[in-house]
């Protein structure tokens, strides 16, 4: 069988590893001509570092990042809400959160495969689909697959080209994220901060001795544009009344290393695939970051659909059963980042989710986490 994948971000690259593991033909296109160092840092959770352990790459994740003890939600001053231990956001056998730099996952992952097997510079265009044969056009190249996979992300091309009128959903927020060139004091060093201010945000963790991941999200209007010469000076201004430590870390960072992304999600889908064309990561469920588990879900994608195709050969009936094995705890998540991104902005839903928090004994939170961490094993 050959396997056509599109797009060679965090699910894509995952897809390919996981395909290569169990021995399939497959090739993964990019349009980007190299894999530049883009984006900021990411929190990889016990879910996504089990598969990365299946595809033996998760000690060298660790090793590339910061072990996350525990995430705490704050006020403005840094202060937890409410202290939690450190098993609630560990799984089981006592992994931990990893925070990295985004690029330096999606290196770690392009290079672990075969080098011919990754174009780049290559941009999907379209799809014939006839007398049962799948063609598709990428750049001038014109090829035909057995089964093609949409990695490609959120605004995704390959799905365009099986459904129509699929469309995002705004959630009325804007995100800066930054990479800070600073260590963090000792007592936060292996924490994950998400500090709440009157319906803004701001949250960090260490990457690596000198370097802060950092994400700040206000309420605002679509495609808001910045300017490079006082974007630190309106953060800052922004977060003033947050604790000396938040100035810091922007007051720490490049400019023109920060990015802006509105935050949506995708509006959900009926299908995740079509004749031969199946959908995973952000192309298929795109998410609000508000969980830390968008390219969790990818990468947990990515090792279902390799598992469930190596156990059976006819293709439609595999991608059911893919999309039957993921869709609860995909709409889990997708749903609940969505109204924790809500509440979190309003001072009505502060209010609740702090009494939320403080009223769920700790035993109830490790029982979410753990049917969010659950892997399964057998297919
Ligand atoms: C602010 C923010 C914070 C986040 N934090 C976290 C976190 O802490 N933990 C977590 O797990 N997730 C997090 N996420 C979510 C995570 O970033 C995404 O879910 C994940 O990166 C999606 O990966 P993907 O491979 O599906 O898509 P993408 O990363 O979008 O990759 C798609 C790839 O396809 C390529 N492509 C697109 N179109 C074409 C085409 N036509 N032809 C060829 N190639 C194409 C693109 O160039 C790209 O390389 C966060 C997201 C945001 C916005």
């Amino acid at each position: 069988m050959k396997i056509t994948i599109i797009g060679g971000g965090i699910a894509g690259l995952t897809t390919a590893l996981a395909l290569n593991k169990l021995g399939f033909q497959f090739e993964v296109y990019e349009r980007a001509k190299q894999l530049n160092e883009v984006g900021a840092g990411i929190w990889m959770q016990p879910n996504a570092l089990k598969v990365l352990d299946w595809l033996g790459l998760g000690t060298l994740v660790r090793e590339s990042g910061t072990l996350l003890d525990q995430v705490d939600i704050t006020n403005s001053q840094l202060v937890p809400f409410k202290k939690t231990g450190q098993q609630v956001v560990q799984d089981e056998k006592g992994n931990k959160i990893v925070a990295i730099h985004r690029s330096t996952l999606q290196m770690i992952l392009f290079e672990a495969l075969p080098k011919d097997k990754v174009k780049l510079g290559y941009e999907f265009n379209s799809i014939d689909y006839s007398n049962n044969q799948l063609k598709i056009y990428i750049g001038d190249k014109e090829t035909v697959t057995d089964l093609l996979i949409g990695a490609d992300g959120i605004n995704s091309k390959v799905r365009d080209s099986i459904f129509s009128n699929t469309s995002k959903r705004f959630s009325g927020q804007t995100c800066w994220r930054g990479i800070s060139e600073i260590g963090l004091p000792k007592e936060f060093q292996n924490s994950g901060i998400e500090s709440w201010g009157r319906k803004i945000r701001f949250g960090f963790s260490q990457i690596s001795e000198n370097q802060v991941y950092w994400f700040a999200v206000v309420k605002a209007k679509q495609n808001g544009t910045d300017n490079i010469d006082s974007i630190k000076s309106e953060l800052r201004q922004l977060y003033s009344s947050f604790h000396p430590l938040v100035l810091k870390i922007i007051d720490q960072t490049k400019a023109e290393k920060i990015i802006r992304n509105d935050i949506s999600d995708l509006k959900r889908l009926d299908k995740w695939h079509k004749d031969k064309v199946v959908l995973v990561g952000d192309a298929a469920h795109a998410t609000t970051p508000n969980m830390g588990q968008g390219a969790g879900q990818g990468i947990e994608d990515a090792y279902y659909l390799a598992n469930i195709l190596a156990g059976n050969n006819q293709i439609e009936q595999t991608l059911d059963l893919f999309e039957s094995a993921r869709r609860e705890k995909v709409d889990y998540v997708v749903n609940n980042s969505w109204r924790l991104g809500q509440l979190a902005h309003s001072d009505f839903g502060q209010f609740i989710m702090k009494s939320i928090m403080k009223l769920t004994p700790e035993k109830v939170m490790k029982q979410q986490m753990k049917k969010l961490y659950l892997i399964h094993d057998t297919f």
